[in-house]
């Protein structure tokens, strides 16, 4: 193991209610430490987006310690710590489960073998997410060599890096996406690996496909690692339909092409409906400009295109509508003169519908709307902005009635399993059965 004593990264980053969690388990005698993402981030200047706490305290010590803290989980029990409105994951030292445990009655069910900080330490991914920082004494705890690699800036797999692969694919798709948000080199038999075991990435569920893409969009240039995915081989397994438009050059341009141009698109990064949005879209231009080489969707309507959103990207229904509604509205935006005639009951009526706000921003950044039809509704959409809130918050609490009934997995049951376990949950929202007609304001 190895201990720094004041390492250079930045102790006024973290925040001071996962410190006061850390403190408050300290004084209870159990070892604890900020892990993973955040100590990573801290040590490359930058801001952490949430703090992960690892303690030899169980769940039930935990909640003994601290006040509001919530054991959730049946599988794997994880402890949520609220403050404001932030929460912050507490997990026992866990190791990898060995043979004996699962021939062992008397053993604790598979994902709940606690371990040594040593062994969690071990079962993480790369180096530079298995490391452990004690904010109080303000010593990091490097027992993976992932130090070095920080300084190295490479991203380097705990063991085998075949191995690890195997036993969990998405690794793949984590390990490409933070060589990019970091700017590391991938170790050359890690990518060796990616490459050779890109196939295995068919055995991962879509969900967990779906936050990964999710995340590439997020990065500041998701067409690299978009590329990355594609020489590597890995796209064919991720999202075919990108595989083939990346396999074309002059499809690949075009798509490139109309990918940057639209990602003024998203204003709101953590809104998974502007991301796919996005993305959906630029893969419709493009198919219905560039040169078709297979089967490729001319229009929203097309069940090629739902196929597209539902099963490769992982949509959910509600935000497949959204998306839809956006694409079919585009042609009634442009028709700002009629909408300004026929006043502000159509007006409204077209713009409460679920995709009105992507439709906006879907027909700014493709500049199908000029000056004057984009300030008419802008000003329209402000004026009556209340009253489409309170629409849509009633549309909201209806849904909800209407789900309750059907007992799906809550929010917090979905973060109970830790990520790299939250694996089997299908498309939850894949039964959400909104309606997806669009009110075009004709009606009445
Ligand atoms: P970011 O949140 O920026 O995507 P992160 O490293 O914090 O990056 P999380 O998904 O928040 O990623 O996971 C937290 C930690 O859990 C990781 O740093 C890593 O130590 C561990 N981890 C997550 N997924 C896996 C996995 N599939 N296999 C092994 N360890 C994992
Ligand atoms: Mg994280």
């Amino acid at each position: 193991m190895e201990i720094t004593r004041r390492p250079h990264l930045h102790q006024d980053w973290i925040d001071p209610h996962a410190f006061g969690i850390v403190k408050a388990l300290q004084k209870g005698e159990f070892t604890t430490y900020l892990v993973g993402g955040c100590v990573r981030d801290l040590l490359l200047g930058i801001h952490p987006k949430d703090f992960d706490i690892a303690t030899a305290a169980v769940p039930q010590q935990v909640k003994r310690l601290i006040y509001m803290a919530f054991i959730i989980g049946k599988r794997f029990r994880l402890v949520l710590v609220k403050r404001d409105s932030q929460q912050f994951e507490v997990a026992t030292f866990r190791r990898e489960v060995r043979p004996e445990d699962l021939t062992d009655p008397g053993a604790p069910s598979a994902d709940n073998i606690f371990g040594t900080p040593e062994e969690d330490a071990q079962r993480r991914d790369f180096t530079i997410n298995g490391l452990f920082y004690d904010p109080i004494s303000e010593q990091l705890i490097d027992y993976v060599g992932g130090l070095p690699d920080i300084d190295a800036r490479v991203l380097r797999m705990i063991g085998d890096p075949e191995a690890r692969l195997l036993e969990d694919p998405i690794r793949i798709l984590r390990g490409l996406r933070l060589a990019h948000k970091l700017g590391f080199t991938i170790e050359p038999t890690l990518r060796a690996a990616m490459e050779k075991h890109a196939g295995e990435l068919q055995k991962s569920v879509l969900p967990r496909k779906r936050e990964e893409l999710l995340k590439i969009l997020r990065l500041d240039e998701p067409e690299r690692a978009l590329t990355e995915c594609y020489d590597l081989g890995v796209m064919k397994h991720f999202v075919p339909a990108l595989h083939d438009l990346l396999g074309n050059t002059e499809r690949r341009d075009l798509f490139f092409q109309y990918f940057t141009s639209l990602s003024t698109v998203v204003n709101d990064p953590a809104d998974p409906t502007q991301l796919f949005g996005w993305l959906a879209f630029a893969v419709l231009k493009t198919a219905q400009e560039g040169p078709s080489e297979r089967e490729t969707p001319h229009s929203f309507a097309d069940e090629i295109f739902q196929t597209l959103m539902r099963d490769e990207f992982g949509m959910y229904k509600f935000e497949q509508t959204a998306v839809v509604k956006a694409i079919e509205l585009l042609p009634l935006l442009k028709r700002s003169e009629d909408f300004k005639r026929r006043g502000e009951r159509r007006q409204l009526a077209l713009m409460k519908n679920d995709g009105f706000r992507l439709a906006l921003r879907l027909a700014e950044a493709d500049l199908e709307l000029n000056a004057e039809q984009l300030s008419f509704w802008r000003n329209s959409f402000s004026k009556q902005s209340a009253e489409i809130s309170e629409l849509e918050a009633d549309a909201k609490e209806k849904a909800k009635r209407r789900r309750r009934g059907r007992r799906r997995p809550q929010r917090d049951e979905l973060r109970s399993e830790p990520r790299d376990k939250r694996d089997d949950h299908q498309n939850d929202d894949q039964n959400d059965d909104r309606p997806s007609t669009v009110s075009n304001g004709e009606e009445g």
